[in-house]
């Protein structure tokens, strides 16, 4: 084993999780890696560093500008503060307070998640349309266009839109609409790649600032995320994440990202999102393995993360449990496998034998979104022979 967890009393885990938080994110390319340490050799201002980034990623997103967040939910924390404050000073300096100005951001209540608190942490105020109808079990409608209208009002800052294949109504009829009562739509599409195209395509809905993690698929660092849009809003957001212990008449931010002009007085102090810093080491390793997800060079992954997938399957024969495959259907993301358990015949619970296997040796970490079901996820982004073969092992011990 390594000697630096040896050092720490560490032991590592299998993660056939895929790149959820808890175990760290996504594996980064060693070329992400190695361009991180690289470096932090250098010094660089950061304000310049955002510079580049802003110009790559409103290239990848073909929007007016990008920002490094420290993660899509510091994304959403930094869009809201920015669509709450604008350029205004004196809003800046008060948030999370938004006495005495608009604070409402509209959201489809089956849209609502825990990942919302980022945004309420700017002081929005989320007010909720629509039902849960089939969740609930109560209905077969969805939120519906009329319902998102009613609720405009003279207190609405912005819309938050959380994305996903199944959302209602479509992206681009919210933001049709949201424009026409001239308010701002942040979007939430953490987990939205890929596919690829989902980098330009939510964007050309004309939606005003997007965000996606940097540490799922585009395997940047764990705590990086992009945060896309409308140069107004980014620069705002900018200013609000910023080191701002500088001289004014010093204060020289990149002239893409924030236009002097608009903030005439001077540079505002420590914003919101201060402790919401970014390292100059994970703003080159989020540009560097955007680059590489952009290329399409992860897709090659995808056939050997299926040859895993099959070698797993081949070890658990004759057990009492049934595996399925569910392909990547579009190439570019991973294939994942269902381990339906017969929890009769084992007489014990998958959330039993999801914790046999997290407890056991090697420790094996399961993907556990259908635990209630019987079932345990193998999401194979991190695995290779010798751990598919482990976890294979483990799993079979544990259903005998
Ligand atoms: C993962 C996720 C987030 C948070 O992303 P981080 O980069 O970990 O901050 C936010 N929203 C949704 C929908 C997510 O799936």
């Amino acid at each position: 084993m390594s000697s630096l967890l040896a050092k720490f009393g560490l032991t590592p885990v299998i993660n056939a999780s895929g790149s959820v938080t808890r175990l760290g994110g996504a594996p980064m390319p060693q070329a992400v890696v190695a361009a991180m340490s690289e470096m932090a050799a250098y010094t660089v201002p950061l304000d310049e560093l955002q510079g580049v980034a802003c110009r790559q990623i409103a290239v990848a997103t073909r929007t007016e500008a990008g920002l490094v967040s420290a993660g899509a939910a510091a994304g959403l924390t930094l869009g809201a503060a920015a669509i709450l404050a604008g350029w205004d000073r004196a809003r800046m300096e008060s948030l999370p307070d938004t006495d005495g100005f608009a604070n409402e951001f509209i959201v489809a209540r089956e849209q609502r998640s825990g990942y919302d608190h980022a945004v309420r942490a700017a002081g929005a105020k989320l007010v909720e349309v629509g039902f849960n109808d089939i969740v609930s079990g109560a209905g077969v409608r969805r939120t519906e266009v009329w319902e998102y209208e009613v609720a405009f009002s003279a207190a609405t800052a912005g819309v938050l839109y959380v994305l996903s294949p199944e959302s209602v109504p479509p992206l681009a009829e919210v933001v049709a609409l949201a424009h026409a009562h001239g308010v701002p739509v942040l979007v939430d599409a953490a987990a939205e790649l890929p596919p690829r195209s989902n980098l330009t395509e939510i964007t050309s809905t004309g939606a005003d600032l997007v965000v996606f993690s940097g540490g799922k698929s585009i395997r940047g660092p764990q705590s990086s995320g992009i945060l896309a849009g409308r140069r107004d809003l980014i620069g705002s957001a900018f200013v609000q994440m910023m080191d701002l212990d500088e001289h004014p008449q010093l204060w020289s931010p990149p002239p893409g990202l924030v236009d002097q002009t608009a903030l005439l007085g001077g540079p505002p102090r420590h914003g919101l999102g201060r402790g919401l810093k970014v390292a100059k080491e994970t703003i080159i390793g989020l540009l560097t393995a955007l680059e590489l997800f952009e290329s399409g060079q992860y897709d090659v992954e995808v056939g050997r993360q299926r040859m895993i997938l099959d070698k797993i399957v081949e070890g658990l024969q004759g057990l009492p449990l049934s595996c399925q495959v569910e392909e990547s259907l579009d190439g570019e993301s991973s294939p994942l496998l269902e381990i339906a358990l017969d929890e009769r015949v084992l007489g014990r619970t998958a959330f039993q034998v999801c914790r046999a296997l997290r407890e056991g040796k090697p420790a094996i970490y399961p993907g556990h979104a259908r635990l209630a079901r019987g079932s345990l996820m193998i999401h194979p982004l991190h695995l290779d022979e010798d751990t598919a073969e482990a976890l294979a092992q483990r799993i079979a011990e544990e259903v005998n």
